[in-house]
């Protein structure tokens, strides 16, 4: 599932080549935002921005409507410039916007809608979502009484309730609460303030690193960039890392499928031995 530091990086880089541009393509594999570009056609209307809301990503045209997609498990925006192949084949293609210069390109992509500013504003899901980790404005004593307000729940599951904070996913979620020390199944009602600000803490610091460009070729010159960055090779502390010795203290990391979702949560017996009441 992508996470919030993907997104986030997705929708600024698209912001980076496409926003100011005009739009001289647009398609998509959707009847219902068919029908409202057929209404009001997306093509030349300037790009004015692209931005994330949690795990939403939102192109906002000129002349007041705004592209809401959401990416959920596989979906994946990519860029390339203007006539480059793609690196997915065309039938994963889900929304196509385009400009002279580029191509943001949807694959896989399970929701995609046309709203206005209004209905965005209104728009329950992204509503409800809570404070946001890679927002400006992260309201972190917000983020902690919305964690309080889960106490029954695994931490691990709190951490990927978006209407607790926006922006963790499966991988961030092991990460974190390895980084953080705690127990993935203490419930929330265990942990202490002090633990909690902890893990908004590294949270925050996560995300946020994660969010700069690394080795990953960035420029549209090459094409060669995607919003799928969580590299299993990269140096990750426990997550994927089932049977595999701690980087830190050597006991076997342990994994188990929890939650909702059944989503696996990866930890260190040791090092997250914290408070578990359950
Ligand atoms: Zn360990």
């Amino acid at each position: 599932m992508p996470e919030g530091d993907t997104i986030f990086r997705a929708a600024k880089t698209l912001h980076t080549y496409m926003s100011g541009h005009v739009v001289t393509r647009f398609e998509s594999m959707y009847p219902s935002v068919n029908r409202v570009a057929e209404q009001q056609p997306i093509v030349g209307r300037t790009i004015e921005s692209v931005s994330a809301r949690g795990k939403h990503l939102l192109f906002t045209f000129s002349g007041d409507l705004v592209l809401r997609t959401h990416l959920r498990m596989n979906g994946s925006w990519h860029i390339y410039p203007a006539g480059a192949r793609w690196h997915r084949p065309a039938r994963d293609m889900r929304v196509l916007v385009c400009t002279a210069r580029a191509c943001g390109v949807g694959f896989n992509i399970p929701v995609a809608e046309l709203l206005t500013a209004a209905d965005l504003q209104r728009h329950a899901q992204i509503r409800s979502l809570g404070p946001d980790l890679l927002g400006d404005s992260f309201d972190q004593e917000e983020a902690i009484r919305r964690m309080r307000d889960r106490a029954a729940d695994p931490i691990a599951d709190v951490l990927l309730n978006q209407r607790v904070m926006a922006g963790i996913g499966n991988v961030f979620k092991s990460e974190v609460l390895f980084l953080a020390g705690v127990d993935p199944f203490a419930p929330a009602t265990s942990l202490t303030d002090a633990d909690l600000r902890r893990i908004v803490v590294v949270a925050r610091e996560q995300l946020t690193a994660n969010v700069l460009p690394r080795s990953r070729t960035l420029t549209l010159a090459t094409g060669r960039w995607t919003t799928r960055s969580l590299n299993p090779n990269e140096n990750l502390w426990v997550y994927s890392r089932g049977g595999r010795p701690c980087r830190r203290c050597g006991t076997a990391i342990q994994s188990r499928k929890s939650g909702p979702d059944a989503r696996v949560t990866y930890w260190c017996p040791s090092c997250q031995a914290g408070p578990r009441n359950s």
